[in-house]
């Protein structure tokens, strides 16, 4: 049973003006933020940090991202109702629940056996249900290709050539490129057969790993 209570209701809505304040002007993703409970993915001794606009250790050594990243990397996918989307790094699957609630078709795969397993228990009790995949998603899914929008929710030393490729015709890519510590979020845009590439701000994700990211 999930509990969602005044209080905790509260911290979402305190947490959805921080994020305006930091300049997410998406009031979709705003909505999707202020309703999905993000205290539900957390342990009971974490519980009173899962308003806190801070990334958190989810176990196996990996991390449920920031809300200010997970509310910048959606706006910056411009989600339609429909859309079909590849997340790479499904971790513990907030980032997958956001993009349901957007509206959107979610295909998630994640690396490690643990945490898929985990989260793909998990995510539908609470009323989710992207379709879970297991592997390395740096290869991207082709079999379920192409999608309109492609999310990576881990680090990558480049941009995987197969993404690109799997990607529609306007299809958006963001991807947070650079080194194991720092990377820039990068997107890409396909339009005409070409790529439209913009860089923003840094952030610091854990590592990409798999055929196409680090080794
Ligand atoms: N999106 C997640 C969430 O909402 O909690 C956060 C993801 S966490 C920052 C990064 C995830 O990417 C980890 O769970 C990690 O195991 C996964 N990962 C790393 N390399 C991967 C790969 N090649 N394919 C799929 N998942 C990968």
């Amino acid at each position: 049973m999930i509990e969602d209570n005044y209080r905790q209701r509260g911290l979402r809505n305190n947490l959805v003006k921080k994020l305006r304040l930091k300049g997410i002007l998406d009031e979709s993703v705003l909505k999707a933020i202020g309703k999905v409970p993000r205290h539900v993915f957390f342990d009971n001794a974490l519980l009173n940090h899962a308003y806190e606009d801070k990334a958190f250790p989810i176990g196996e050594g990996q991390t449920i991202s920031q809300p200010y990243t997970v509310a910048f990397q959606t706006e910056k996918l411009e989600i339609k109702q429909g859309d079909k989307v590849l997340e790479i790094g499904t971790g513990s699957g907030y980032q997958a629940a956001i993009l349901v609630e957007l509206g959107a078709k979610v295909y998630t795969i994640e690396f490690q056996k643990k945490l898929y397993e985990h989260t793909k228990e998990f995510l539908p009790q609470i009323g989710y249900k992207p379709l879970f995949f297991f592997g390395d998603g740096s290869k991207g899914i082709p079999a379920k290709a192409p999608y309109d929008k492609i999310i990576v929710t881990a680090g990558a030393p480049v941009i995987p050539d197969a993404l690109i490729e799997q990607l529609t015709e306007n299809g958006i890519l963001i991807i947070p490129v650079g080194d194991r510590e720092k990377q820039k979020m990068v997107r890409i845009i396909k339009k005409n057969g070409k790529l439209l590439k913009e860089e923003f701000d840094s952030f610091a994700f854990v590592p990409l790993l798999g055929e196409q990211g680090w080794k």
